[in-house]
């Protein structure tokens, strides 16, 4: 197995894209290789006493925006491989939603669920402090928030050791995806897996495409099976089920699930609570091994679990004609030219996913700001707005319900800035590159690269760096 294999698969896209621009093949070089990767090792000592060494990386990829910014993920597939691509991805994805940021990526290599809860707190302080001796972290340097195997409580632990080891104004811009008393912002944690949705409702909407596919026009009624019910899995779910979409099959670690009739998210997340697994759920009938749930029928298939899980070998079998990439690099080139061949309408994980980064960065803005969105204006709009609704009654001589009257004089709190700042950031980009797409009659991934590649050139280019 080639060393590079996660990362080639990055650059081969990469590069089927840049023959859409007219880049100087020297600048391309450039945008594409990772400017740093920093492998770690540190000891633990296990709650038994034991000593083992732990494995670590971050890489920078690209420096052509300042900070750099991307999750930290736990898990043992954890290689410099996997995190410098995951780094480029990240890249890629900050240029197609216009997020001001150089793309990153840490990982540990541990299989998480072999640690307590205070060797992961060990883990994570240890981190911190080998990235910031070396100057990987800092809220104008570099900047982590949650991935696969992280949530809130490590970006927490991150927050902490930083401010043990700098004193500094602006420091709770060090990492995202914080707890809100610590300067996280409200939407964060369903950040990723709402723009997913908001992702997926923009394709559905484009009569054109859905009529290629022989599908309604909408996303209601759609059947959608997701693999991977953790944080991006389980807020897709969620809001997809919440905007008409059907919920018919999930794969998880232990084997997945699949009803016709539909499942319904909120009562299977209480049924993993009680019982530690999917399987046994209702009516569903149980699917073994779990990665041929990917293989039932069904209109979109979302993979929001980890790389490479559509390949070559399964990709023929797969019946969906929407594949939605929650995750990042779930299907792998060869795979995507199978499933392009079928007529599949493949949404790219690097526009796809990019409502967690997006999110991050309303996050970093406001700890910049040191001020929570909303708390300027909120009350200034609604006696605004109750001014006007006073305005229409005393011309129209009605009067509106106490309930009419809260509806049309609410302004806008942080919740639903984020929100409409991420369907805006979605939305926006989805349209952008599908014109993209159409210019040069390509698919959507080449599109999406066409779009990162011509805006980090520019960037580039007005750095002065590149006359
Ligand atoms: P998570 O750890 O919260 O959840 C991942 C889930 O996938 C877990 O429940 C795990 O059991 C399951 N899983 C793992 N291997 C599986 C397999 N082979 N089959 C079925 N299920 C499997 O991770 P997450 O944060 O939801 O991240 C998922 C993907 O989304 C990753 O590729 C990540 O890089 C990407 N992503 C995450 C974010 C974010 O904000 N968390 C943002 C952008 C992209």
């Amino acid at each position: 197995m080639p060393q590079f294999k996660f990362f080639e698969q990055v650059n081969k896209n990469f590069d089927k894209a840049s023959q859409y621009t007219k880049h100087d093949s020297g600048l391309l070089d450039q945008i594409k290789i990772c400017n740093s990767v920093y492998h770690i090792t540190f000891p633990l000592r296990r709650d038994n006493g034991d000593i083992e060494v732990i494995h670590a990386w971050r890489a920078e990829h690209s420096n052509h925006k300042q900070p750099t910014k991307g999750g930290v993920r736990y898990s043992y597939t954890v290689s410099e491989d996997e995190i410098t691509a995951l780094s480029a991805l990240m890249t890629y994805k900050c240029a197609v939603v216009d997020v001001p940021f150089g793309g990153a990526k840490g990982g540990v290599k541990i299989h998480r669920k072999n640690y307590s809860k205070s060797e992961i707190e060990r883990i994570t302080r240890r981190y911190t402090y080998e990235l910031n001796k070396k100057n990987y972290i800092g809220p104008g340097v570099d900047v982590p928030a949650p991935d696969y195997g992280t949530s809130e409580t490590e970006m927490s632990w991150i927050l902490d050791t930083y401010n043990a080891l700098n004193t500094g104004l602006d420091n709770e811009g060090c990492v995202t995806g914080k707890p809100i008393a610590e300067g996280g912002v409200h939407g964060r944690t369903e950040a990723t897996g709402r723009g997913v949705f908001y992702g997926i409702q923009e394709a559905c909407n484009n009569k054109e495409d859905m009529k290629m596919l022989n599908l309604n026009h909408g996303l209601e009624g759609k059947t959608v099976i997701i693999q991977g019910l953790g944080n991006v899995g389980t807020y897709s779910a969620k809001f997809l089920q919440k905007g008409g979409a059907k919920i018919i099959g999930i794969a998880e670690i232990e084997g997945g699930i699949y009803d016709p009739g539909g499942i319904d998210i909120d009562k299977l997340l209480e049924f993993r609570e009680d019982t530690g697994s999917i399987l046994d759920f209702d009516d569903a009938k149980n699917i073994k091994p779990s990665s041929k749930t990917l293989e039932m029928e069904c209109d979109i298939l979302v993979p929001a679990a980890l790389e490479n899980q559509i390949t070559e070998d399964n990709a023929q079998n797969i019946q969906a004609k929407i594949i939605a990439e929650a995750a990042n690099g779930p299907t792998t080139s060869s795979a995507h030219d199978i499933l392009k061949k079928r007529g599949c309408l493949i949404i790219p994980d690097h526009y796809l996913n990019a409502g967690g980064v997006t999110v991050s960065y309303f996050e970093w803005l406001k700890n910049l700001s040191h001020v929570r969105f909303g708390r300027l204006d909120k009350r200034f709009e609604e006696n605004a707005f109750k001014r006007i609704v006073e305005a229409i009654e005393s011309v129209s001589g009605k009067k509106f319900t106490q309930e009419q009257i809260n509806m049309l004089s609410h302004g806008a709190s942080e919740e639903d800035i984020v929100e409409s700042g991420l369907e805006e950031t979605m939305v926006v980009a989805y349209n952008e590159i599908n014109e993209i797409r159409k210019k040069h009659d390509v698919d959507l991934r080449t599109a999406a690269y066409i779009s990162a590649i011509n805006k980090i050139a520019q960037a580039y280019e007005q750095l002065g760096i590149f006359p």
